[in-house]
């Protein structure tokens, strides 16, 4: 039974393919298809065969051990508020953040209204890829069972299960998991090696005798996410319901499991100590190191054109005039992010004379910046920005407008302010010959 290669999907093990799923530790990240080129969910296209990897939040457990003391017993671990945050927010989050996972399935107990309240409206804008299901069970099995059997259903063919106390998971460890996984053809877990001697104690519980010393060499604590071929996940939790991680089940069945090298950070939220320890962790990476950037562009108002304000259509008989589609909005952030990130300008990375990027929806050029942000380690803050037209009024887009750009920058709704403005008859803008826009970016290091 032992080192049984899963049949589905038949990926190539070889190290040196040249697809774009064969990447050494720290490489780029595969290509992924971005929802906003598309309108499916982002998915990894190899040569051969689509990976989908959706990804399972178990969220039905009560955390039995967990009691942080006066007044916040009843509440589950998940919904500790962790630098005014819940825990399972900051989770859910950092998964989303993940552009190579297309859906994320949060499974909450059958009678969870709260939760699922409080998910929904923290991330209303990116709805398109959150699934919340009360379709928990008693055990963690279970609900992995329940949520990976729906990501199935949506397409997935790999699953990445992810404990819903572990809030600071990092990009970078996701998609050094998944690199590794892709590329062996085999499910993998994040661990770390066990730096410190390791010893048996006897049976009695009160107080215990050393039994043994046992050798760490080969000695890892296992971490989430795990990451497996849906199909192998699904007939290993059928048939191995006794078991405390996903990977064990896995092994029972003979496959292949790879140990790839978490990070300490990486902590579960189980005891009330740990509380302490996390805020240790994220006062860490709460103190990163900032940078702002300033965006600004003006398009020609003409007939014959869509107006396009911030990724949404605007009902007017004139649309702005550009070699793309002239978002004016999407590309004042563009540069905003840009500069903030000593990237140079909008014009440089797609200029106006590439064929490539006439008539473009300029949704895609602010993904891929936001692609090159974030392979630069940086994170989007926040933004702020204004548009300035005569006419048309653009209040009425406003709510529309943010939740385009919070999906396109992939941040939350909360982290966009979007304001318009008239020019009091003004200038080109006042007699309504053209558009202006400004936006402000603030971005910051990501820290693992
Ligand atoms: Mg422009």
């Amino acid at each position: 039974m032992m080192n049984k290669i899963p049949q589905d999907p038949p990926l190539s093990p070889d190290t040196n393919d040249s697809s774009p799923l064969a990447l050494p530790e720290g490489g780029d990240p595969p290509h992924v298809d971005l929802r906003s080129e598309g309108g499916d969910p982002p998915h990894v296209v190899h040569r051969r065969t689509r990976v989908s990897i959706h990804a399972v939040i178990p969220a039905a457990g009560f955390g039995q051990r967990f009691d942080p003391g006066a007044g916040s017993a009843s509440k589950a671990k998940q919904y500790y508020e962790l630098g005014g945050e819940a825990v399972i927010v900051r989770t859910v989050s950092a998964l989303l953040a993940v552009e190579l996972l297309g859906m994320v399935w949060v499974v909450l107990a059958p009678a969870d209204q709260e939760g699922q309240s409080l998910l929904e409206q923290r991330f209303a804008a990116c709805h398109q890829r959150l699934r919340i299901a009360r379709i928990g069970g008693a055990q963690r099995r279970d609900s992995v069972l329940a949520g990976l059997k729906l990501a199935k259903e949506s397409g997935a063919n790999w699953v990445m299960v992810h404990d819903a106390a572990r809030p600071l998971i990092s990009r970078a460890a996701i998609e050094r998991l998944i690199s590794r996984c892709l590329r062996q053809g085999h499910g993998g877990i994040l661990g770390l090696p066990v730096v410190d001697t390791v010893k048996r104690a006897r049976s009695e519980p009160n107080d215990p005798l050393i039994e043994q010393t046992i050798p760490r060499e080969r000695l890892w604590l296992a971490q989430t996410p795990q990451l497996f071929p849906a199909d192998r996940l699904v007939l290993a939790l059928e048939r191995f319901p006794e078991v405390t991680d996903e990977a064990a089940a896995i092994e029972k069945l003979g496959d292949p499991v790879v140990l790839v090298k978490g990070e300490p950070g990486n902590i579960k939220l189980t005891y009330a100590d740990d509380v302490h320890e996390l805020a240790l962790r994220l006062n860490q990476t709460a103190n990163p190191l900032l940078r702002v950037g300033e965006g600004y562009d003006v398009h020609a108002l003409v007939p014959g054109r869509a107006l396009m304000i911030g990724g949404v259509r605007i009902d007017y008989p004139l649309g702005l005039l550009g070699h793309s589609d002239a978002d004016v909005l999407l590309h004042a952030i563009t540069d905003a992010l840009l500069g903030a990130a000593g990237l140079g300008d909008i014009g440089t990375h797609f200029p106006d004379h590439d064929p490539k990027w006439r008539g473009v929806d300029s949704r895609v050029l602010l993904s891929k910046t936001v692609d090159a942000i974030q392979q630069h380690a940086w994170s989007i803050q926040n933004i702020d920005c204004t548009v300035v037209a005569q006419r048309p009024k653009l209040l009425p887009y406003r709510d529309a407008i943010i939740d385009s750009l919070a999906c396109c920058l992939r941040i939350e709704r909360q982290a966009v302010n979007f304001k318009a403005k008239t020019q009091e008859l003004l200038g080109f803008e006042g007699r309504g010959e053209g558009i202006s826009a400004r936006a402000v970016a603030m971005i910051a290091n990501s820290v693992s």
